[in-house]
């Protein structure tokens, strides 16, 4: 059973037995959000009735901040007034895998649903950075968040001081890299950017612990753009990356040395490719909060 590992008058985390995968569900004067409700059919229907218990006759968002199925299994126990993605993912060329993903996980271990397993039809799309959405006095920002996966989506909640990360910033997971190292990368030096135009102070990963403050959350960031820098340094030089430090930090490799693999095939890939190169002398901190600009869009009242 999913329990809630976070609660305030405004924000609940619960989080799945499974991957400790968070969903959060935002309930203000205005409006209930609900961010990427997983995963097993009585968390789903916890954190559905939840919402039935709070939201009165207040819309309710739907966010999906990326479109790895363990994020969209809950899709179909919902009924939201906006359903809200990024371009990437309403675009996204493998719906139909992402949906056998979820049946094989259901077949695999012989769970039923009491609702249809599908790809989310989003009827809100972010199409660039910054992009807002109020309702009442209740507004939030979306960024564009490429790296993890290509449809990637930040999502932040202004007058709470809340980012909603998806699998960016975990305190359980090193960076899966499925899409790009280099987007990866930019998305880590945009979050700051993102933090100083909208101001927030907690963090939700899609697994794991929340960060609470925001030294928690930049050491989260430093991490990963640490891990991905020694990385690169590893494929480019031939110097073993040192995986006993890894395992030390992050406690389950069994499972995740697989990822760390792929990281490492990936990236070896887009090195062969010239997408990024290396330079010992480079410095991270000089580097740090130089993300180029992220352009804003005007409100988009509700
Ligand atoms: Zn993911």
């Amino acid at each position: 059973m999913s329990k809630i590992i976070y609660r305030d008058p405004n924000v609940t985390i619960f989080q799945s037995a499974l991957f400790q995968t968070n969903t959060t569900v935002v309930r203000t004067d205005d409006i209930v959000i609900i961010i990427d409700p997983a995963w097993l059919p009585e968390e789903v229907d916890t954190i559905r009735q939840y919402v039935e218990s709070v939201r009165r006759d207040l819309p309710v968002y739907l966010v999906f901040t990326h479109s790895d199925y363990d994020h969209i299994i809950g899709y179909g126990a919902f009924n939201a007034d906006k359903i809200i993605a990024s371009q990437a993912f309403v675009d996204n060329p493998n719906k139909d895998a992402a949906v056998d993903e979820m049946l094989d996980f259901d077949e695999k271990f012989y769970i039923t649903r009491n609702y249809k397993l599908e790809y989310p039809e989003i009827n809100f799309t972010v199409y660039r950075d910054g992009v807002h959405l109020r309702q009442g006095h209740t507004k939030m920002a979306f960024y564009l968040a490429p790296g993890h996966t290509i449809d990637s989506m930040i999502v932040v909640v202004w007058s709470l001081g809340l980012c909603v990360a998806g699998d960016y910033l975990s305190n359980v997971e090193f960076p899966f890299i499925y899409h790009s190292s280099v987007d990866y990368e930019n998305t880590l030096e945009k979050l700051p950017v993102i933090h100083d135009k909208n101001w927030f102070t907690r963090l939700v990963p899609g697994h794991g612990d929340p960060a609470l403050t925001i030294t928690d959350w930049l050491r989260r960031r430093t991490e990963s753009l640490a891990y991905i820098y020694a990385l690169r340094e590893s494929i480019v030089t031939g110097i073993p990356f040192d995986e006993e430090s890894l395992w030390q930090r992050y406690g389950y490799s069994r499972l995740q040395r697989k990822y760390h693999f792929d990281n490492i095939a990936l990236m070896t890939r887009e090195y062969e490719e010239g997408l990024w190169t290396w330079d010992p002398l480079y410095n991270p901190e000089e580097h740090a909060g130089d993300p180029g600009p992220v352009e804003e869009e005007p409100d988009i009242d509700d």
